[in-house]
């Protein structure tokens, strides 16, 4: 059968774009892709990207602090918002219009409309076309969830939390993932009044405990108000537009913006996928086998849809593993063991590998781990430590966790992750040159573990 297409690709982020490129550009596939909002999903548009330049923008007032302990006379500084906004996403639409652009320099057909899917090689746009396929790719990444709460309508999402307008003068954060905690942050150093609220008893479940612990005080010695064990029983709107929030123990607060971050879930809903015979799992994740492929074989599926890992450089290799797969007679299952990661906190964690508690359930391990002043904070009079942490095999010596805490972590991280990836025991860390002075120093000066586990 003759298709128009040899792939078509719904959904224009960072998953499906890369596909599509590499698909059309180096494999020279006939290739179209249909997105219904913005090209570049959700790190581009709602994601890592804005994000990141808002950390950047709340990190100012600990910049200026310890520009006066260097001596510069730095005088009553002031955000302005709505400039940062304005040009956020200025800068946001520049992206867009490279992510176009990339798409048309590779000869990817790009339609601006919703497409769902019809059979095994044919999708539907809203504009009413029908186009088929020898291949179909899924990669429509996800969107907020929010729990069934009286007056969660009057809760914001991180879709929105880009646009404020004006900037809340206080704001409650609930969640104790990634978001929430980042965004914590954010709002905490852009000068508003923040309470963050977790239901469980330490936020950022999953992570190293010592970890986790030592991130949440830092948060609260920059004045986050981080309340843990406790949940939102209602929300109602006040006459004068804040939000009072009652809590499950009965406490009540008001805010003037309540933002939820309790997770994603996929945008599968109403694309025909069970229809055709895709099969979903409860949440709506794709299910799909180590190459992408879902239970139709003509249908595969690369990103957050497929609930692997929720991370925009992990969505690209998933892409780049199906080109190879389909287009290049390579087959490739994309590798999701030891994914290093950054969570933009404030203080800022980077960090790979087992957590001390999960390596200790799998082995005997022994712990190294350093806290200390480095120089530019400890010089600036701010008291923002870093802290570093190895997970040792007793048996092997392989680095089975890296965990950092503080400036420059997640930079760190991504170096650090090479070797552990590589499989490099402690003695090859210790046999590395220490790069004098830095703080990344201390990953090969630990001599002495602190305790087994
Ligand atoms: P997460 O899954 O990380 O966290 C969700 C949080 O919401 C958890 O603390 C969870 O609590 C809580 N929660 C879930 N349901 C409810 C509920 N009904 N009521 C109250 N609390 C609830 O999701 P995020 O939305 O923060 O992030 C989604 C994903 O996006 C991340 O997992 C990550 O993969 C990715 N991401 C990556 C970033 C990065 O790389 N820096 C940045 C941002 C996102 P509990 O722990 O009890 O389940």
């Amino acid at each position: 059968m003759e298709f128009q297409y040899d792939l078509f690709v719904i959904g224009g982020g960072s998953g499906g774009v890369r596909a599509a490129r590499v698909a059309a550009g180096e494999a020279g596939a006939k290739v179209a892709l249909a997105e219904e909002d913005r090209y570049g999903g959700t790190c581009v548009i709602r994601g890592c990207v804005p994000k990141k330049l808002m950390v950047y923008a709340s990190e100012f007032p600990d910049i200026f602090q310890m520009a006066r302990g260097f001596g510069w006379d730095v005088k009553d500084p002031e955000f302005n918002w709505e400039f940062f906004r304005d040009k956020m996403h200025g800068e946001l639409d520049r992206l867009e219009g490279i992510y176009r652009k990339l798409l048309k320099n590779s000869n990817v057909d790009a339609f601006d409309a919703r497409a769902t899917v019809v059979d095994p090689h044919t999708v539907e746009l809203s504009t009413g076309q029908r186009v088929t396929a020898k291949t179909i790719l899924l990669a429509m990444g996800g969107r907020p969830s929010l729990p069934n709460v009286p007056g969660i309508e009057h809760a914001i999402t991180s879709n929105e939390i880009f646009y404020l307008d004006p900037l809340p003068k206080s704001i409650l954060i609930v969640g104790g993932g990634y978001i929430a905690s980042e965004f914590a942050g954010i709002m905490n150093g852009m000068g508003v009044k923040t309470t963050q609220m977790y239901r469980g008893d330490q936020i950022l479940r999953g992570f190293d405990l010592e970890a986790r612990t030592i991130i949440a005080d830092q948060m609260r010695a920059n004045g986050v108000n981080l309340l843990v064990n406790t949940d939102v029983a209602e929300i109602s709107l006040l006459e004068n537009g804040q939000r009072s929030v009652r809590c499950k123990d009965g406490q009540e607060m008001t805010f003037d913006a309540v933002m939820y971050a309790t997770g994603r879930v996929a945008n599968t809903a109403d694309m025909g996928l069970a229809e055709v015979g895709v099969e979903l799992a409860d949440n709506g994740d794709v299910v799909v086998d180590a190459f992408s492929q879902t239970t139709v074989p003509s249908i595969y599926a690369v990103g957050d849809i497929t609930g692997r890992a929720a991370l925009t450089p992990v969505a690209i290799r998933e892409g780049m593993a199906f080109v190879e797969t389909v287009f290049k007679d390579n087959p490739t299952a994309p590798d999701h063991d030891l994914i290093p990661t950054a969570i933009f906190t404030q203080p800022e964690f980077g960090t790979i590998g087992l957590s001390e508690e999960d390596a200790a359930k799998q082995e005997p391990v022994e712990i190294y781990s350093t806290s200390f002043k480095s120089v530019r904070p400890g010089f600036g009079d701010l008291d923002h430590p870093i802290f570093m942490k190895l997970i040792v095999s007793k048996a092997t010596r392989t680095v089975l966790g890296c965990h950092i805490i503080g400036y420059g972590a997640g930079e760190m991280i991504q170096l650090a992750g090479i070797a552990v990836k590589m499989g490099a025991t402690k003695e090859d860390f210790d046999r590395t040159v220490a790069v004098h002075p830095t703080a990344a120093e201390e990953l090969v000066t630990m001599r002495h573990p602190v305790r087994s586990a």
